[in-house]
C-alpha cells in the first residue's frame, strides 16, 4: 500500500516522497489508518522501525483541516523521555508538514525558558515536549492543556524507567475527557500495562 492509499494527502505525501520513503514500513501501513479513525492505540514498536512518522503522519492528517491552535493553547501533544527524542520528533513534524500550514515547537529543560514561552502564547498546532519542562510552563500559565485533541506517549516505558510516571500523571489530569491517546512502547511491563489500561479506551493494538 501506498502513503496515498493510507489516507494522507497530497500535501504531506509529497513531503515524504522528498525524504525518498518509497513505501510505508509496517508499523506506518498499520498505525496511519488506525489513528485516522480517531480511536486510541496502543503500539508495540522499537525505534528504527519508522515509528515516528507512524504517529506524526496521521496527526498532520487530522489536524490540518481544523481551526488553528488559539493563543496559548495546543491541539496535539507528544510527550518523550528525553531532549533528543523531542528534537528529533518535532524535526519529523517539521519535515513532514512543510506543506501545511501548521504550527509545531518543542520545550525541553537545560535551555532558556524564554523563548519557549513566546511560542506557546503563539498557540501551537502539535507541541513535542519533555515532561518536567511542560509541567514547569503549565505551573507558570503560559500554556493551557485545555483543548488538545490528540495525546502522544511515545517510548513511555522509557518514560517510566526515567522515573517519569507522576510528572505524566500530572499531565493526564489537565487533559479533557474527549481526546484521542496513543501510546507507543518498546516493552510492556506490568507498569505500562496498567498506565495502558488507566489511559486508553478500547485500543486499537499494533505490534512490529
Ligand atoms: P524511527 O523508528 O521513527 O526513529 O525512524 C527510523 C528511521 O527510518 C528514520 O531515519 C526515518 O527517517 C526512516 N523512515 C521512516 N519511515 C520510512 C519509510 N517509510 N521508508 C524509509 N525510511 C523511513
Amino acid at each position: 500500500m501506498s502513503f496515498t492509499e493510507l489516507g494522507l494527502s497530497d500535501e504531506i505525501v509529497r513531503a515524504v516522497a522528498e525524504q525518498g520513503y518509497s513505501a510505508p514500513t509496517p508499523i506506518q501501513s498499520q498505525a496511519i489508518p488506525a489513528v485516522l479513525l480517531g480511536g486510541d492505540l496502543l503500539a508495540g514498536a522499537q525505534t528504527g522501525t519508522g515509528k515516528t512518522a507512524g504517529f506524526t503522519l496521521p496527526i498532520l492528517q487530522r489536524l490540518k483541516g481544523g481551526k488553528p491552535a488559539a493563543r496559548g493553547t495546543v491541539r496535539a501533544l507528544i510527550l518523550t523521555p528525553t531532549r533528543e527524542l523531542a528534537a528529533q520528533v518535532e524535526e519529523s513534524v517539521r519535515t513532514y508538514g512543510k506543506y501545511l500550514k501548521l504550527r509545531s515547537a518543542v520545550i525541553f529543560g537545560g535551555v532558556g525558558i524564554n523563548p519557549q514561552i513566546d511560542l506557546l502564547r503563539k498557540g501551537v498546532d502539535i507541541l513535542v515536549a519533555t515532561p518536567g519542562r511542560l509541567l514547569d510552563h503549565i505551573q507558570q500559565g503560559t500554556v493551557s492543556l485545555a483543548n488538545i485533541e490528540i495525546l502522544v506517549l511515545d517510548e513511555a516505558d522509557r518514560m517510566l524507567d526515567m522515573g517519569f510516571i507522576r510528572d505524566i500523571r500530572r499531565i493526564l489530569a489537565l487533559l479533557p475527557q474527549q481526546r484521542q491517546n496513543l501510546l507507543f512502547s518498546a516493552t510492556f511491563s506490568d507498569e505500562i500495562k496498567e498506565l495502558a489500561d488507566g489511559l486508553l479506551n478500547s485500543p486499537a493494538m499494533i505490534e512490529v
